[in-house]
This record gives structure tokens, sequence and C-alpha cells, in this order.
């Protein structure tokens, strides 16, 4: 029986669990991907106390200090969580099952894809979701990256160090990036961007050889960098009766809670405006002192009451 079940294991899982750790809580941390996203972004300047860090390496850093605390990271899936009788919850995953008094959800977001003909086929072939991890392969190639947030900014960037040209095709009239990376994508001889453009077609036979646009011309790219934002994971919050808003983001109030008592949520999968890697570990932090305060005032009941309930 843990104290704290967390599922995900990126900036805000791992920060709620150096912090129930801390409070003498027996936590499980369970992640498909240690790291998460975050993983993903060749270059985070925006993390207080690092001016310049690849994410991958800041959240080994994360994975260091849940390491010196003794918190189990499980790199399992989970499938499938429950509310048991006696008011604990169960999540099973690929592997095994895990009973805890509480759950801190932080499952993160997953890629959002074109929706276009061949794009599965394609991935791998020229269609990449991750810059950071495959950027190297398009050495001196033609390629273009799709979207007009810091992925789509920060992709280009890292692109325009490997290939021959960059195009960024924004859909709208404008990019939504941070002024920073904006300014850095229009300072590069490299880059070159296109607003009010969309990707209409994917051109190639046995991988992509180009891009079709919405105003009929034809891109001629070997490689398409889709960072397109992100798809809310919150299926395992349903699961227990959470509230979701109308994009499926968990409702959460400032003690990081949902309308479940004993489940709190943080990072990319709560109902926040602002999804940085540092806000996602403060509320995630938020979490686990309220996942704390709910056993301590639990434990106290249980002095005078029976059973957990
Ligand atoms: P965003 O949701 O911010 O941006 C998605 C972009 O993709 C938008 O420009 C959107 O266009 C466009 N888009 C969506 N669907 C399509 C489509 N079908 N075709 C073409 N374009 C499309 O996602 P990001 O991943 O960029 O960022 C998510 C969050 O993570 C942000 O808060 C960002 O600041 C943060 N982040 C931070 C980083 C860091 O600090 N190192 C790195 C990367 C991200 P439109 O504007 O028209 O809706």
């Amino acid at each position: 029986m843990y104290d704290v079940i967390i599922i995900g294991a990126g900036s805000a899982g791992m920060a709620a669990g150096i912090y129930t750790a801390r409070f003498g809580l027996e936590t499980v941390i369970i992640g498909k991907v240690v790291g998460g996203l975050l993983n993903d972004s060749h270059r985070v300047e925006n993390y207080p106390g690092f001016t310049a860090i690849p994410g991958f390496d800041l959240m080994m850093k994360f994975k260091e200090h849940v390491d010196s605390l003794k918190v189990p990271v499980k790199e399992e899936w989970v499938t499938s969580i429950n509310k048991n009788k006696d008011g604990t919850f169960t999540a099973t995953t690929d592997k095994a099952e895990y009973t805890g008094k509480t759950v801190i959800l932080t499952m993160g977001t997953k890629h959002r894809h074109l929706g276009l003909p061949h794009e599965e086929e394609f991935a791998g072939k020229g269609i990449s979701y991750c810059a950071t991890c495959d950027g190297a392969f398009f050495k001196d190639q033609d390629v273009a990256v799709v979207g007009g947030g810091d992925s789509a900014a920060l992709g280009a960037q890292l692109l325009a160090q490997h290939a021959k040209s960059v195009t960024v095709l924004v859909r709208k009239e404008k990019m939504r990036a941070e002024p920073i990376n904006l300014k850095r994508l229009e300072e590069n001889d490299t880059i070159t961007i296109k607003y009010n453009t969309e990707v209409k077609e994917l051109l190639g036979k046995d991988g992509l050889e180009g891009v079709k646009l919405s105003d009929g011309s034809e891109l001629k790219v070997t490689g398409l960098f889709v960072e397109i934002g992100h798809i809310i994971q919150s299926e395992l919050a349903e699961q227990l009766g959470v509230k979701l808003n109308e994009h499926k983001e968990i409702i959460i109030d400032s003690g990081s809670k949902t309308n479940v008592p004993g489940i709190y949520a943080a990072g990319d999968v709560a109902n926040r405006r602002f999804k940085q890697a540092i806000t996602g570990a403060a509320e995630g932090v938020i979490a686990a002192f309220s996942a704390y305060e709910f056993i301590k005032q639990k434990q106290d009941s249980e002095k005078v009451d029976v059973g957990w309930h």
C-alpha cells in the first residue's frame, strides 16, 4: 500500500515525488518515459537555475534527485485505475498493480498529428515529431516545420544547425512562439517563415519527397517536422470520475485538487493556461502538499474513527 501513486514521470510528476518523499510518504512514480516530453526539447532556457540546458539533461537531474530519495520509478504504462471500496485507488499497468491512498495525475500530453494520408506510413521516413531526436539525420537537406508555437520555433532553430534550408509553415498570419524565439527565427538566414500556409498533402512514394501547400504550390522537402501542439492524456482521470473541461484538461484548484477527494493533478494535463516545465513542477509540488494534508487528516481522524474511508 503506497501513500501516493504518481502517474507520469515528467517535470510535474518527478517534482511531486521529491516532495511526497520528503513529507515521509511512501511513493511510487509510474511513467512510460522518464522525463516525458521535455526530453524532446533540445534547449531549455527558462528553467530557473539553468541558463540553457537540453531537456533530457534537465530531466535526468530530476531523476537523480528522485533516486537520491529512494522513490521507485516504474517505467510502465498505466492501463486503468479504479477506486476501491475502502477509498484507496488501484492502478493497473502492463506489468503490475499498485494500490495507494492518494493519486497525483501528471500524464501530460502526446504529439498532435496532422491527420493527413500517408502520415503514419512516412513516420520515420521523412515525417518526425521530434527535431531533437531526428534533426541530425537531415544534414544538408531541405526540411520544413509545421506549427507556430515554441516547439516549432525551437525545432526550426535546431534543424538550421544541420539542414540546408528550413521552411516554417504557419497556418495563421502570425506565430504564437515567445518573442525571443520568433526573433531568432527571423534573424537566421537558413530559416524562411511562410505564414497563412497549411500542408494539404504529403508527397512521395516510399518516403516523404515534398508537401503540397494550401496555395497549390509544392515544396520539395525530405523532412517534415510536425510541431502542432499536443493532445491531453486525461483518459485515466475520466475513469475516476474526475471533472475535465472542454479541452479534456483536468480541472484543478489552487491546491492542485480535482473534484475527487484524494486525487490531484499537475502539469500539462491540467487546466492551466501557461504550460511550462517550471509551472508543471510547481503544480506537482502543490499536489504533493495537498496529498500530504489529506493523508494526515485521515490519520488524525482514524485515531478516533475506524478504517480508511
Ligand atoms: P502550441 O499549442 O503552443 O502551438 C501549436 C501550434 O501549432 C500553433 O501555432 C497552432 O496554430 C499550430 N497548429 C495546430 N494544429 C495545426 C494544424 N493542423 N496545422 C498547422 N498548424 C497547426 O504547442 P507547442 O508544442 O509549440 O507548445 C506547447 C507549450 O509548451 C507552450 O506553452 C510552449 O510555450 C511550451 N514550450 C516550451 C518550451 C521551452 O520552454 N523550452 C519548448 C516548447 C514548448 P494556431 O496558432 O493557428 O492555433
